[in-house]
């Protein structure tokens, strides 16, 4: 592979090693050099090895510099670049430019790439007539395709990837084998001679004969039938999302009320038309992730109501596979609901098979292909809040992407929490988050995660000397972690949840702390054995100390007080000084669950003590939306955010403003912001008939005031200005947004989170910086 390029005779030659860590292998990184090398007519030679690339270049000083900064502004899409070091060499007179083959030996630091949509140069082959490629459901190139969820072992090479078993054509061998070529070394590269292949079947397994699969399946989708669909990291169950009849059956057959399902639509302009997107939340949407993306729906925009009941978002999504495009592409497909191909909360199916025997009762046809998916990924969802993108869910198109770490790790797991969870594997200065595991409370769950701690602790080569927990006894995930630590030996370490969701958001922010940290969110074990959740914590990494939190009121049937919010609501009325009669007719309780609820917090019968923010978003939502249960997790917070989306930031009202008891002296119990005067102040609005929206607008506000003057204490007591934002409540954009305006109004500097998810899927992110800080105080000590 020699270049015949002549370096030039033009001036004295110089020669230079330049050695790039980053995402450099398996993202075209290789040919890019090339293409680079040669146009600026300089000598040397590209390499892989286990750190990313080594490059050495000769020729004149200006092109070795015009190479380097290109190198740089030029890269890759996928390629992501870390580190640039150079050093100078002894000019050796070679003129050519070469690709050296790779021998990666040892422990590789690169790893897999992150799976990525379908890029323009692929769209533009796939529905081009004349294209060898034409409607292949599977082109991909170096820029794009699958990665990770095709993988099944390092090295990143085709032998090692389920397209193992299609041997390329001799037209893709070229392609693959041309280092000028956009193919060169896409491992999944294929055509319609070579590679995979789709069908139809029918729900009991038989196949359907058909010229067009493609174009079969979308009369069954136009007919409102339920489609399930192979994809990349798994199966979707489609229906048109202008069909309120398809819609509802899914969900009933998925027994899925209420939680919102996203939308895939052809391109940006049809995004356009059904979300009011701004510049931000349109760059996310086109990132080679294509999450999908929640936005601010526009009225009328033909979505069925289903869809996203009672909310004011959607989740919109692109297609991000050749197949996803071409049920677009003859434009009689609207909006395509995609869900997970999944009962409730088991992971999505990947299996032939196992979509057969778990999705035959929910879908009318499948369109199966014959590429084998080997990691199941969940599509991720991110939204922009505050400003700033923020990852709800971490999976495809991110993992596993190395995050960052403020210190050295040894190699250790972090197992994460309970719901939504994803573990964390790290070592050195990197940890590698899992994919979006679910729910970790069955078996399938369990089963699930293991399977994706063997495959990446594998792939990143970790062998954890460490395990890393949540406080709470009773996750499944912690004696999941002591079983496995007992069999192995391995040092155990146990970390409080709010502390994790604060050291998550240092973590990624690279900040060593302290920072005074407010951790707001649904639930989670405190050390007190009460369930915090509204927490004011002055951080370090290895420490916390809690300063204030909101004042605990009883949480009547434990979880079920969470699937029941009208529990919360009656509790918090009752600890606010309301009589029994007031709470029920505000709660629309009946007199036998008046009797139950007062008996049992009375009694502290299965009802736990806690300070959740979340719990108190649920049971004001209860109230001013007179909705008791909910279908999915925090639905009742996000409908009490929805209502207020068109309320003007709410000047603050001083009596929505919970207040901050202060510690006696001597007194070494942390401060409580007490609630009881915000409750008379919102109970005494409804009653004089304030419209709902606006309650909920100064809500927010007075809960975000509460804990701006609480950081404000913390900083008089600390002389810290440093605030991290973490935890699920996170998630609402305009409690964030009042937190950081009051905050940086009050001269802090405020860190919330990019990268890793506020909720409990960043969890564990929390946990590996932790234990690292523990154990790095430990070895110095
Ligand atoms: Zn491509
Ligand atoms: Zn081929
Ligand atoms: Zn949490």
């Amino acid at each position: 592979m020699t270049s015949p390029t002549p370096a030039g005779p033009d001036s004295a030659s110089a020669r230079k090693s330049i050695r790039v860590r980053g995402v450099v292998q398996g993202v075209g990184f290789r040919p890019f050099v090339y293409r680079l090398a040669s146009e600026e007519r300089l000598g040397g030679s590209i390499g892989n090895d286990t750190d990313g690339v080594v490059i050495e270049v000769e020729g004149p000083r200006p092109r070795i510099d015009s190479f380097l900064n290109r190198l740089v502004a030029e890269k890759p899409i996928l390629a992501r670049i870390d580190s640039v070091v150079t050093a100078d060499l002894a000019a050796t007179g070679e003129s050519g430019f070469r690709i050296v083959a790779s021998e990666v030996h040892g422990r590789v630091s690169t790893g897999i790439p992150a799976d990525a949509a379908t890029c323009l140069d692929c769209l533009r082959e796939l529905l081009n007539p004349t294209d060898r490629r034409y409607r292949y459901p599977f082109l991909n190139c170096t820029n794009c395709g699958p990665r990770f969820t095709i993988t099944r072992r390092i090295p990143y090479d085709r032998p090692q990837t389920s397209m193992a078993v299609f041997p390329m054509c001799a037209e893709c061998q070229a392609e693959y084998d041309d280092p000028l070529n956009r193919r060169f070394h896409a491992q999944p590269n294929a055509c319609w001679r070579c590679g995979p292949r789709v069908w139809l079947e029918t729900a009991d397994g038989s196949k359907i004969e058909s010229a067009d699969p493609v174009a079969d399946t979308i009369e069954h989708l136009l007919r409102g039938d339920t489609v399930a669909i192979k994809g990349i990291g798994g199966f979707h169950l489609a229906v048109d999302g202008t069909n309120e009849t398809a819609v509802m059956r899914l969900r009933d057959r998925k027994h899925r009320y209420g939680k919102p399902l996203a939308v895939m639509v052809r391109d940006l302009d049809a995004a356009r038309s059904v979300c009011e997107l701004a510049s931000d939340e349109e760059a996310l949407l086109q990132t080679p992730a294509h999450p999908i993306v929640l936005a601010y729906a526009r009225s009328g925009n033909g979505i069925a109501p289903s869809v996203a009941p009672g909310i004011p978002w959607l989740g919109v999504y692109l297609p991000y596979a050749p197949l996803q495009h071409l049920l677009f592409a003859d434009g009689r497909v609207k909006a395509l609901v995609m869900t997970s191909a999944n009962l409730s909360e088991e992971p999505i199916a990947i299996d032939n098979e196992e979509a057969r025997v778990r999705l035959g009762k929910i879908a009318n046809v499948f369109l199966m292909h014959n590429r084998e998916i080997l990691q199941r990924c969940d599509d991720s969802v991110a939204a922009i809040v505050d400003g700033g993108q923020q990852l709800i869910r971490r999976a495809r198109g991110y993992v596993p992407l190395a995050i960052p770490l403020p210190m050295e790790a040894p190699p250790m797991l972090a197992v994460g929490g309970h719901l939504k969870n994803a573990f964390a594997l790290a070592r050195g200065r990197f940890a590698y988050q899992s994919q979006h595991l679910g729910d970790l409370e069955n078996l399938k769950g369990l089963e699930f995660f293991e399977h994706s701690l063997a495959h990446l602790s594998h792939t990143f080569e970790i062998e954890p000397q460490v395990v890393v927990h949540d406080l709470h006894p009773g996750y499944l995930s912690t004696s999941w972690s002591k079983e496995y630590a007992k069999q192995r030996g391995l040092r155990l370490i146990t970390v409080q949840h709010h502390h994790a969701h604060i050291a998550a958001c240092m973590g990624e922010h690279g900040l060593a702390g302290p920072v005074i940290g407010l951790s707001l969110d649904g639930t989670g074990f405190g050390t007190d054995g009460r369930i915090w959740g509204g927490e004011v914590l002055v951080c370090t990494h290895d420490r916390f100390e809690r300063f204030a939190h909101i004042d605990y009121v009883a949480m009547p049937g434990g979880e079920a007080a969470i699937r029941g919010p009208w529990r919360m609501a009656f509790a918090h009325l009752l600890a606010a000084g309301f009589a029994e009669s007031e709470a029920r007719e505000l709660t629309g309780a009946t007199d036998q669950e008046v009797r139950l609820l007062s008996r049992m917090i009375e009694r502290e019968l299965n009802s736990p003590l806690t300070s959740s923010l979340g719990r108190l978003f649920d049971a004001v939502a209860v109230v001013i939306l007179k909705r008791r249960t909910v279908d999915y997790d925090a639905q009742a917070a996000i409908e009490l955010e929805g209502i207020a989306i068109e309320q003007p930031d709410e000047e603050m009202r001083e009596d929505y403003v919970p207040g901050l008891a202060a510690a006696d002296s001597g007194q070494v119990a942390p401060r409580v912001l007490g609630i009881a005067p915000l409750w008379r102040a919102l109970v005494s609005d409804i009653r004089s008939g304030v419209p709902p929206e606006r309650i909920a607008a100064q809500f927010h506000a007075g809960v975000a005031q509460g804990f701006i003057r609480a950081a404000v204490a913390a900083r008089e007591k600390t002389g810290i200005h440093l605030v991290a934002l973490s935890g699920g409540c996170m998630h609402n954009r305009r409690l964030a947004r009042l937190l950081r305006s009051g905050l940086e109004q009050r001269g802090f500097k405020v860190s919330q989170h990019r990268q890793v998810s506020p909720g409990d899927g960043g969890l564990s992110y929390g946990q590996a910086a932790v234990a690292a800080a523990i154990l790095g105080t430990d070895s110095t000590r």
